[in-house]
């Protein structure tokens, strides 16, 4: 399921798998001033290709690796002669995709492989021009895209909310922290979120995160500190795991975001961000 949602000169494309008729996961990516941020995952291709091919799309970035951003590469390449630019770590990943989870490949399809080309760090449109910011810890490779004149944050999966508590495996908090950090200090006014679409009041909502996941550290810090386990501190601050670690194969779950918290305790010893 495929819509687009216009928010002046930028256009959303948001979609979704369905199942038994209801959607069961969003996905947004964006247009804006023939830049294509991010590219949709595999499995509304023919949907994505008819869209596109009557708008005016010059470009496209990828934010970082994964298949929901990653998944029409190929097919824009291909159908619509597309430059493709990314991370280096995007662009290693692209060319030679993991086999994925069952979840994975049923939410958003499998990417095919891809080539694309490094990204400056500065990416030019004939009306605006996007600094090339690295923010990783939902992945190594992310980076977001901030326009400094119109304070727009185009930021992948570095948002997803304020009280996110899980993680995926492999995602680390201390790079989490230093990116919010780092997109904050720009003082953006909207993001553009590949979950949660159009956010106002920007920097306010980063810094939202940041503090619900530094409070969350000083209590797993003092929770470890008194000789808890991390199944422990797990049920003492989400009570259980939830069921999508269960239908995730184990691969996404509030225990990662324990594990990283406790793993990286020491950046929250002093108490204040
Ligand atoms: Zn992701």
């Amino acid at each position: 399921m495929l819509s687009v949602i216009s928010h002046d000169e930028i256009v959303e494309i948001k979609v979704s798998r369905t199942f038994m008729g209801r959607p069961v996961y969003f996905n947004s990516f964006f247009l804006v001033d023939g830049l294509l941020i991010d590219t949709g995952p595999a499995h509304v291709s023919r949907e994505v290709e008819r869209l596109l091919a009557r708008l005016p799309v010059e470009k496209a970035v990828v934010t970082h690796q994964h298949e929901d951003h990653t998944g029409n590469c190929r097919m824009l390449q291909e159908k619509l002669d597309l430059p493709i630019f990314a991370h280096p770590l995007t662009l290693k990943v692209m060319s030679d995709p993991p086999a994925l989870q069952c979840y994975r490949r049923f939410m958003w399809g499998h990417a095919p492989s891809a080539a694309g080309k490094p990204l400056p760090g500065l990416i030019r449109t004939p009306r605006f021009r996007f600094q090339v910011i690295h923010t990783p810890g939902h992945s190594p490779d992310h980076v977001s895209l901030f326009e400094p004149e119109q304070k727009w944050l185009f930021c992948g999966d570095l948002y997803l909310g304020e009280k996110l508590n899980g993680f995926m495996q492999g995602e680390d908090i201390a790079a989490h922290l230093d990116s919010l950090k780092k997109v904050i200090r720009l003082g953006p006014q909207t993001l553009f979120c590949s979950l949660k679409g159009k956010v106002e009041n920007a920097a306010a909502r980063l810094a939202d995160k940041y503090s619900y996941w530094w409070d969350l550290g000083c209590t797993v810090r003092d929770l470890h500190g008194r000789g808890a386990s991390p199944r422990q501190i797990l049920r003492k601050l989400f009570h259980d795991e939830i069921l999508f670690y269960y239908l995730s194969a184990r691969n996404w779950g509030r225990r990662y975001l324990v594990e990283s918290l406790i793993n990286n305790r020491e950046i929250f010893q002093n108490n204040k961000h």
